[in-house]
Order: C-alpha cells, then structure tokens, then sequence
C-alpha cells in the first residue's frame, strides 16, 4: 500500500523533459532565467524523462549546457559554468509512477471501497520509486531500459515482492503466466551489477507459507549481502475482498509461522551473521507474543515497510522515560523535586521545547502543567502504545489516554495506524478526553492534508472542540520528551 508515496495517476501524454515547478530566488537557476513551468529536455545533449534523469546527467558537471522549452513553445539552449557542488535552486514535478501490469490476488487496489478516491487505485509499479521511497515492485513487467537504467544510474537499493521463488506460486499470486512470474535472469543480473536488493513476501496462508516459505528465504538468503534482508508480512484483507482463493490470519497462523521463521532466523544468525528474514509486527501482535529484541533487528533494513516499528518505538520509549525517572537538573544547576515549583521568568518561556520544529501551536495552557489530552491510534498498536502511555502518567502526572481507533472504512483485518481514516477519528471523538487529540501523521497523505476516505484534514480541526496535532513516532516521543518546566 503505497498510497503516500506517489502523485495521482495522469492519463495525457508525457510530454519529454522535466517541469521546474520552484526557482529559488538568488538561485543559479535564477541567475539563468529559469523560471516555473519551463521543461528542462536536456543536458548535454541527453534526453532528460525526470528529476533523476537531471540529476544524475548534472552530477559533477561544471560545465553544463540546458535546452529549456518555454511554456510558450519557445526553445532555448543556455550553456554555463556552475562551481562544483554548486545547488542549481530547482524544484521538479513529481514523477508520475508506472503502472504494474499484474493482477496480484491479494492487490490493496481490490480491498477498497468502490467509492475510494482515484489515486488509491494506482498500482504503482515503478523502480524509480522503489529506489526514491522503498515501494516494492514486482520486476516483472520491468522493461530492457528501466533494467539499464537501474544499472547506470545505481539506483540501488531497489525493494522487490519476490512473494515467491517458486515460480509456479509466484505465477499465482500474481495472476499471470510463468514465464513474467519468472525474474531469475532479472535478479541474477541486477546482483551481479551490485544493485542490492530488499525483498518482500505477503504470507498468504495456505499458498506461499510453510515449506514455499522456507524455500523462498533460503534461496534469498543464498544470495545476502547483495539481498540484504527479506521481509515476510502478513497479507491484509479488508471487508471488500472477497476472492475465496485467500485466506485470513490467524493467531494460530501467526504462531506457527513465528515457530518455523525463527528457526531460520537463528541459522542466518550463525551462517550470515544476520537474521535476514524478518516478521512484519502484525504477525507478533496477532501472535499475542511480545515482538524480538533491539540486537534481532540489526540496522533496521525493513523499517520503510513498518518492520520493527515496534521495537524502534520501544526501545526510544524507554530511553524516554529512563530520563523521566531521572531528576530533572534546573538550569542553574539546582534539583528540580517538585514540578510545580518551578517559576517562569518571562513570557518566552512559556514556550515549551516540545513544540519547537513541529508544525503546529502548542495548547494555550500546554507547558504549564502536565500534560492532558488523547492519542487516537490503531487497534494493532494501542495495547502496546497505552501500557507505555500509563507507565508516562506515572512518572510526569499527566493525563493521557490512548484509544484503539477500529477502522470501519476498510473493515476486515485492517488494525494498522497508517490505514485510519477521518471518519474513523469521528466515530470515537465522544470519549476524547482532554485539551488536545493526536493523530498518526502517516494518515495523512504527504503532499495533500487528506484523509484515505477524501475528508480534508481541516474539515476535521473543524468537527473537534480541540487541537488537533498530526505526529508520527519521532514527533510523538519529542512531544513527550520536552521537560515539563
Ligand atoms: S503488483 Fe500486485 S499488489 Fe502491487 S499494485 Fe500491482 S496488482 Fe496490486
């Protein structure tokens, strides 16, 4: 589900070239004339199809020659000189992502409501993503020169659904023949031109686990460090999909698949030096089982897919609340015992540390006093968020309540955060409690203030009687984190 990460799918003709869409002023790109809506066509004689293509043909380029189309049909060729490193102050469109030509089993695209707004039916099938944002692609349908293209411009690491090594299952889970399912010869290629590879597989109960599992992992493995881990989540299915070929987790799926990973991760563990092969967290919260250890997730190679957020939040809790349980030091070297005490000397210190670099207002009476409000989440992580949530009441006196936000726009198995919709904060907004909401920024569409369901972030503001404020983990454990002085 990669909604986030790509701009609405276009249906004109891609005209060739690049749209500048910002000059920064002073810029060399103002010094040059350029201006919004120009299209950069080429740079030194190459064709240029996006901001990668510009960015990789000006990479180390002192000397430079553009062939700009003006928006009034105008061509120019400006040739310059620019300072090594020297920022150009260009800001590009957006790239507008390919189009898978699969018809996965299980694609997001056939869970959502028929009403859903156009962009969360783009199958999005792009390697330049993959490389910008860690979207997975499939490779299947990748052509000759996209192949090319990720070897010359090093567009590496790439993320690919491998699902399956079997290619029969792979077929399968793709709804296509064996022959595109195959990417053997594609794999074989971008590893030998050290291209390293992230992959995916969607556990689909009954058709790509246990031994098709262990089969893919292995064969993977045999391959690391140039495929540098794998990540095995758990299929989603919402209320809309209802193909008969799928069948929904289980906890009792979960169990089994932790039992019979685990086995291999402890063998990578001794053979490669890492575990490789990674669980989404569903799999553990489903499972009931606590998720593994800092040392099990290494650096983090799957933290793009959501891959050991858990652990990542936990670990940031704790050190969080270490420093809560420490006396806080007043700033001239006293010990602070008693919270109330403190005094402010002037009104800029009634500006708190936690809202500095976040974009919004603190509460009028935020700073003050301990803190007072609630945090809306999904249902897959409120356990875990609100037991640490109560050990924070503990050690600061505030007052925060967590709730498990149900999602009924998607229904069906769809407990994640990341998948809540307006309508979902709506339907609990009568047992919020305090002077401010906060809500999983990752609800949010990046480059529009949106909802999943279209409602438009203000919109909401409007329905509540509080604040409303959009963070995401780091953002939540600074606003935890500020002393409350
Ligand atoms: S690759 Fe499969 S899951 Fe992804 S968009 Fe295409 S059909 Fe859907």
């Amino acid at each position: 589900m990669y909604e986030f990460a790509v701009t609405p799918a276009v249906t004109q003709l891609r005209r060739p070239g690049v749209i500048i869409t910002e000059v920064t002023p002073d810029s060399l790109g103002a010094e040059l004339e350029l201006a919004p809506n120009d299209r950069i066509i080429r740079v030194n004689g190459r064709n240029v199809r996006d901001y990668l293509d510009f960015r990789f043909q000006t990479a180390g380029e002192t000397e430079l020659t553009f062939k700009v189309k003006k928006p009034n049909g105008e061509t120019l060729e400006i040739e310059f000189d620019r300072d090594e490193g020297e920022d150009f102050g260009l800001m590009f469109e957006q790239i507008v992502p390919r189009q898978c030509a699969n018809e996965c089993i299980f694609c997001f695209c056939k869970g959502n409501p028929a009403d859903a707004r156009p962009s969360l039916f783009v199958r999005d099938e792009d390697i330049r993503l993959s490389f910008l944002y860690g979207n997975y692609t499939t490779l299947s349908s990748i052509t000759d020169d996209e192949m090319k293209r990720i070897i010359e411009q090093r567009l590496s690491p790439q993320y690919v659904s491998v699902h399956a090594t079997d290619v029969k299952t792979r077929a399968y889970l793709l709804g296509g023949d064996e022959s595109r399912a195959d990417i053997s010869g594609k794999l074989k290629t971008l590893l030998e031109n050290d291209i390293e590879i992230h992959a995916q597989v969607v556990l689909c109960p009954t058709i790509n686990d246990g031994a098709q599992l262990e089969k893919t992992l292995r064969d993977l493995a045999a391959h690391y460090p140039k495929v540098v881990s794998t990540a095995v989540v758990p299929v989603a299915l919402t209320r809309y999909n209802t193909d008969d070929r799928l069948t929904r987790v289980t906890p009792e799926f979960c169990q089994r698949t932790i039992h019979e990973v685990e086995k291999l991760q402890r063998e990578f563990r001794k053979t490669l030096g890492v575990t490789f092969a990674f669980l989404g967290d569903e799999i553990y919260v489903k499972a009931g089982m606590d998720v593994p250890s800092r040392r099990h997730y290494g650096n983090y190679p799957q933290i793009e897919d959501g891959v050991g957020m858990i652990r990542s939040f936990l670990s940031a809790f704790e050190k969080l609340l270490s420093r809560k349980a420490e006396p806080p030091a007043l700033a001239g070297g006293g010990a602070l015992t008693n919270r109330k005490m403190s005094v402010r000397t002037h009104s800029a210190a009634m500006v708190p540390q936690r809202f500095e670099n976040l974009d919004f207002r603190p509460p009028a009476n935020a700073g003050g006093s301990a803190l007072f409000g609630t945090i809306l989440t999904g249902e897959m992580f409120a356990q875990i968020l609100a037991a640490q949530i109560e050990k924070y009441n503990r050690a600061t006196g505030a007052r925060l309540k967590v709730i498990a936000v149900p999602n009924t726009y998607f229904g069906g198995d769809v407990s994640v955060a990341g998948l809540l919709t307006a309508q979902d904060f709506l339907a609990v907004k009568g047992q919020i409690v305090g002077d401010f909401v906060i809500i999983p920024k990752s609800t949010i569409k990046s480059d529009e203030p949106i909802f999943l369901d279209g409602m438009s972030y203000d919109t909401l503001k409007q329905k509540f009687d509080v604040p409303i404020y959009d963070l995401d983990t780091p953002g939540l454990i600074k606003f935890l984190s500020a002393p409350v002085v």
